[in-house]
């Protein structure tokens, strides 16, 4: 897939697409007489019949001017992950996904992760003689501050990370690869980081606003089509969930409100959604199919 506006482009890498969790686990609010009557739109693509989220796990791949930015880094190769069967010391084609876009690692000229949990920084890093290295030689890898400081001071081994803190965070900054940055960082013009904690502390959504059309990559601000009706629905992996909870109505506003693309990190097929509001409800409606 592709979104073209001009000489900015966004592609979509997709290293997985599970069943991952059961929606009472993962969102303890969860009820599922309060989706009855919609659940046809959720059905099987994005909730099976007996409640399990289907999840995508996949990078954005931005392309401004002479640019090319990648956002978040999925899970990646060969990581003991002993908690999740699927991630742990796995084998992702995800390097082929890159490939077919026309980038090579080397082509990469900035990464950025939304957030430090572990299904976004896993290709920051891979196993080369034992050591992990960055991925991507040439790119710059920005990481909130804040964000950073949180998980180095306090929280190192919190299980949202599971050891990527150590093994795809902690690497990049010894090969001295890692800066820094803090909400309104400009990645090019029209391409604006913004903060919205509560998912965790130093939480980003990328902005994007050019050539008149208008899109928001996500990160997990927003998990599942479902917190859209529900936006009351924090995860369990959620630092803070009141907070969470608020960024994700300033984040649906936003998207009403500038008619932007809302572009999440885990969104399966068709993984874009244009966002409508009703009183005080949400809805949405699916973005271009690719
Ligand atoms: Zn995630």
């Amino acid at each position: 897939m592709r979104y073209s506006w001009g000489e900015l482009e966004v592609d979509i890498i997709c290293e997985s697409v599970a069943e991952f969790f059961l929606a009472s686990e993962f969102f303890p609010q969860f009820d599922a007489n309060a989706i009855v009557h919609r659940r046809e739109r959720l059905q099987p693509d994005f909730l099976t019949s007996d409640n399990r989220l289907r999840l995508s796990i996949h990078s954005w791949l931005l392309r401004a001017g002479d640019l090319n930015i990648l956002i978040d880094t999925c899970v990646g190769n060969q990581k003991k992950r002993p908690s999740i069967t699927q991630w742990n010391q796995a084998e992702f084609s995800y390097l082929d996904g890159l490939t077919e876009t026309g980038c090579s690692v080397e082509d990469i000229d900035i990464v950025m992760c939304t957030h430090l949990h572990v299904d976004h920084v896993g290709w920051n890093t891979r196993l080369e003689d034992n050591r992990w290295i960055p991925t991507f030689p040439n790119a710059r890898y920005l990481f909130s501050g804040k964000e950073y400081e949180y998980y180095l001071s306090q929280n190192r081994m919190s299980p949202a990370n599971r050891g990527s803190f150590d093994d795809s965070v902690l690497p990049i900054v010894a090969a001295g690869q890692a800066e820094f940055i803090g909400s309104g960082y400009t990645l090019a013009p029209g391409v604006i980081v913004q903060e919205m904690p509560g998912h965790t502390p130093g939480h980003f959504v990328i902005r994007i606003e050019r050539n008149g059309l208008r899109a928001i990559l996500s990160g997990d601000v927003v998990h599942h089509p479902i917190q859209i009706w529900h936006p009351e629905w924090a995860s369990v992996a959620c630092w803070d969930p009141q907070a969470a909870g608020r960024s994700r109505i300033e984040l649906l506003n936003l998207c009403v409100e500038s008619g932007a693309l809302l572009l999440p990190a885990h969104f399966c097929s068709p993984h874009g959604a244009k966002i409508t509001k009703y009183g005080s409800d949400f809805d949405f409606r699916w973005g271009e199919k690719y």
